[in-house]
Formats: C-alpha cells, sequence, structure tokens
C-alpha cells in the first residue's frame, strides 16, 4: 500500500473490468482512509465466484464500470482505526459479499444483514456509508473494512482454501442449517461447483445423507470423495424415476436456467428446494409441482455476520476448506472463461501478491 501524503488516499494494485464483457486489466485504486471503526487488511487470495463472472460479463444487466470484482477474501490485518475492539494487527481474517448494513434495521438486529434494505455490497455497490463511493472488491492487495464486516478465519484454515468459504461456504452453510440439513435428512446437492463442493462437505458435517446431482458421471469420484453418499447424473432420464419423492432438501447452486418441476419431482412430501444459483431468466414452474407434495421452492442469499462466522468455526472444527487451484493474477480472464465453461475443480483463487507484478 503506498501512502504518498497524511491524509491521501492509499493507492493499491488491483484487476478490473473497463465495461460489461471486457477482459480485466491491471490497475491502481484508491482505498480510503482509515476510520475509527475500520480495519486494514492485506489481501492474501481471493476466490473467483461465478458471481464475480456474471458481473464482468453484465449478466444481471446492473453492473457500474470500471468494475474490480471480488468477494471472498482473506487476508492479514495491517491496521486498525482508534475505536476497533474485535480485530488487531496480525490477525487472519476475511471479508465476504457485504461491506455495511444500517445495523439499525429488523433485519440487521436479527443478524441477517444480508437482508437489509440498506446493505452494501463488498463491489460494484455505492457505498452510502462513506461517502457514496463506488466499492471495489477483492482482486486488489488490500482492503479497508468496517470491523462489524470482518471475521476471524481461524488458525488451522490455510487461508486460500478459507477464502472461498467466505461466499460459497455461508451461502451454503446457511440454507442447510435454516432447513435442518443434519440427521435422518436427505439432502441433494444439485450442481458440483464453487457452491457444490462445499455444500457437500458441510452437509456432510452436519449428518445429513448426501446426494450428488451433477449433469453427468464425470465428478463422481470427487462427489463421493467430498463426503457424498450417493452420486447421479441428471443427463440419465432414469435418475428422476430412481429418486422420485426422495429428498427432504433440494440445494440448487446451477448458474443457468433449469426444468424446475424435474427437480421438485424429487423431493418428498413438505420437502423444500432452495435455490441459490442465479439466473435472470423466469423458472416457469408448474403449481401441480408445489401443490401434489405440498413442497416449497425457495430461495436464500449469503448469510449474516455471525452466521458466517459460526460457519468458519464449524470448518474448522470439521477441517473443511475449499478445494482450490491457486492462480496468479495474469490468468484471471483464463480463469473467467474456464468458469463459464463448468471447468472448475472447485474454486480459482487467486494469489494477491501476483497483483503488484
Ligand atoms: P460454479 O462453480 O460455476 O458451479 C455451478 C455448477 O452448476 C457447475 O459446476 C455445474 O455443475 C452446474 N451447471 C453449470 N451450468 C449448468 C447447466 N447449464 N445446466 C446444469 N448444470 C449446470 O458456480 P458457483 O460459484 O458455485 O456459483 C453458482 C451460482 O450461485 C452462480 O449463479 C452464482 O452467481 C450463484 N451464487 C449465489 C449466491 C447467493 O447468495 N445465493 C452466492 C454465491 C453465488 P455440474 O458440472 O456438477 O453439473
Ligand atoms: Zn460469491
Ligand atoms: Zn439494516
Amino acid at each position: 500500500m503506498h501512502d504518498e501524503a497524511p491524509g491521501a488516499k492509499p493507492s493499491v494494485a488491483a484487476y478490473t473490468a473497463p465495461s460489461a464483457g471486457a477482459a480485466l486489466e491491471p490497475t491502481t485504486i484508491e482505498r480510503r482512509p482509515l476510520g475509527p471503526h475500520d480495519v486494514g487488511i492485506a489481501i492474501h487470495y481471493c476466490g473467483v465466484c461465478h458471481s464475480d463472472v456474471h458481473q464482468v460479463h453484465g449478466d444481471w444487466g446492473d453492473g457500474t464500470f470500471p468494475m474490480v470484482p471480488g468477494h471472498e477474501i482473506a487476508g492479514v490485518v495491517t491496521e486498525i482505526g482508534a475505536d476497533v475492539t474485535r480485530h488487531a494487527v496480525g490477525d487472519r481474517v476475511g471479508v465476504g459479499v457485504i461491506v455495511g448494513s444500517c445495523r439499525d434495521c429488523g433485519m440487521c438486529v436479527q443478524g441477517l444483514e444480508q437482508y437489509c434494505a440498506k446493505s452494501v455490497e463488498t463491489y460494484a455497490a455505492i457505498d452510502r456509508y462513506h461517502g457514496g463511493e463506488p466499492t471495489r472488491g477483492g482482486y486488489s492487495t488490500h482492503i479497508v473494512t468496517d470491523e462489524h464486516f470482518v471475521l476471524r478465519i481461524p488458525d488451522s484454515l490455510p487461508l486460500d482454501q478459507a477464502a472461498p468459504l467466505l461466499c460459497a461456504g455461508i451461502t451454503t452453510y446457511s440454507p442447510l442449517k435454516h432447513w435442518d440439513a443434519g440427521p435422518g435428512k436427505k439432502v441433494a446437492v444439485l450442481g458440483l461447483g464453487g457452491l457444490g463442493h462445499l455444500a457437500v462437505k458441510i452437509a456432510h458435517a452436519l449428518g445429513a445423507e448426501v446426494t450428488v446431482l451433477s449433469r453427468s458421471e464425470r465428478k463422481k469420484d470427487d462427489g463421493l470423495r467430498l463426503g457424498a453418499d450417493h452420486f447421479h447424473a441428471t443427463d440419465d432420464p432414469a435418475t428422476f424415476d430412481l429418486l422420485a419423492g426422495t429428498f427432504d432438501l433440494v440445494v440448487c447452486t446451477v448458474s443457468s436456467r433449469l426444468d424446475v418441476d424435474a427437480y421438485l419431482s424429487l423431493l418428498a412430501n413438505g420437502g423444500t428446494m432452495v435455490y441459490l444459483g442465479i439466473t435472470d431468466e423466469p423458472l416457469g414452474v408448474s403449481v401441480f409441482s408445489l401443490l401434489r407434495g405440498r413442497t416449497s421452492l425457495a430461495g436464500s442469499q449469503i448469510g449474516g455476520m455471525a452466521e458466517t462466522q459460526e460457519m468458519l468455526d464449524f470448518c474448522a472444527e470439521h477441517g473443511i476448506g475449499a478445494d482450490v487451484e491457486v492462480i496468479d493474477a495474469t490468468r484471471i480472464n483464463e480463469a473467467f472463461d474456464r468458469v463459464r465453461h463448468g471447468d472448475v475443480r472447485y474454486r480459482f483463487v487467486i494469489d494477491a501478491s501476483t497483483f503488484e507484478s
């Protein structure tokens, strides 16, 4: 971090997408000066989530450019503001999808900051709490974040494997807990990618009977190694006959449109299919698919700060990190292409020391 003059905004190395669909390129950005509640973090690793790829490609139509993506951040505290109490210099910490919320509404008070109407995302958002500046994410060497949105990473978790927990981990942990995945429950994980492989590990650690539903048999050995009890390919129509009426919970991590009725037919009576994967196309569901088994179709979005800390502690206790392929910054565009083509086992993580070279 280069601090040119007292009070100047520190400038740091980063990777940015100049416009929707453009390749990412090296740049320099400014971070805000440290406020009293802020934590300065040297980023060591940042995961590449499919949401970064969607956003840079303008898939959701609301991106603001230039864009510095990245919301699976793991690093070490380098400085703290005068009023910071939760973190100290040298602590191993993480930052996930949000960096601000009102802290006062019903959602915030319940620790559900991710559903606060005034939450601020880590990148491509306007930071209403810090002068309306655009937020810039973790594809960078340093970040300054309010301590409330900074999580402790337990010592036993390597930082590269911990980074994806800050989004993929909490996004799967939260619905698994909410819908009581545990002993006696049959859980299907639909799509074995970044979110999916962590959903398998976490659901297995929670004690559920876990089935992977993947497009083909290609990832079968991996699925079973990650902790699944069963693995079925959805390109085989027999899978849907075999598993009809089976699951208490189907966790959908697929990033494009699906035949939702076909997956609802796999639910046991009273079961829930929860959407985590994001497509902006309408789902097109038949009401009959819901009322025949009193089933539910739901969605879930990341998790609150307290639950994210709980998830990190749970993962440390159970030895759960992401299966990562660590890359240099120069390979980000290649990684984005590979994520789009489903060619990742199971998370790219950028070595942040390579942003500066
Ligand atoms: P990912 O690593 O690309 O994994 C997605 C998986 O979905 C793929 O590995 C593939 O699994 C399956 N898939 C992909 N295209 C498919 C298709 N056309 N038909 C059927 N299956 C397909 O992505 P990710 O990082 O896990 O993210 C998954 C989705 O979750 C993205 O849309 C992302 O934006 C979203 N997300 C949501 C939240 C939230 O808060 N709700 C948070 C983070 C991410 P198989 O090869 O096994 O079939
Ligand atoms: Zn994400
Ligand atoms: Zn709020």
